[in-house]
């Protein structure tokens, strides 16, 4: 049995040869617009964008003591932890968490990343291509959070 000759040009974005999270061809940009929600020291990179698989798969980097926007949403977030350790908020469940690890963000649901102060924290987040924009928490909103002694440790805006 023969193979098919290859008839497209495969993308092989090499990881960087000095060991960093970030690949060739793959831009690192801004994680959001500055200015436009909360967050603290956060990379984005699109490693794959696939309309035909209806989704996206991004690089999301955290400086040591950085964060994600405190946010949600109606789309769902598919999660694995690449590199570092921190703690996060899904819903009103707070855990710390290491490289490996993995989160579903389900609909409408609060959610927040963490680094630790010690090293730098990267995750990879699956997304559907169409997507509603986040909404941010209203002051009503974080004083429910908060009302949890757990929570209200855990976040930062
Ligand atoms: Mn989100």
């Amino acid at each position: 049995m023969r193979l098919a000759p290859v008839t497209f040009t495969p993308r092989i974005f090499q990881a960087d040869p000095d060991g960093g999270y970030h690949w060739t061809e793959v831009g690192i940009f801004a994680y959001k617009a500055e200015g436009s929600a909360p967050f603290k020291d956060v990379t984005r990179q699109v490693l794959f964008d696939e309309p035909e698989m209806g989704c996206q798969w991004r690089y999301f980097e955290v400086a040591p003591g950085g964060h994600t926007t405190l946010e949600r949403h109606e789309h769902v977030h598919a999660v694995m932890i690449l590199r570092g350790s921190g703690i996060a908020l899904v819903g009103t469940h707070v855990s710390a968490f290491a490289a490996y690890d993995l989160f579903r963000v389900p609909p409408l649901t609060w959610h927040q990343f963490r680094a630790s102060d010690d090293e730098p924290m990267g995750f990879l987040c699956l997304v559907r291509s169409e997507r509603d924009r986040p909404q941010l928490p209203t002051v009503d909103d974080l004083a429910e959070l908060r009302s949890v002694a757990e929570i209200a440790r855990a976040i930062r805006v």
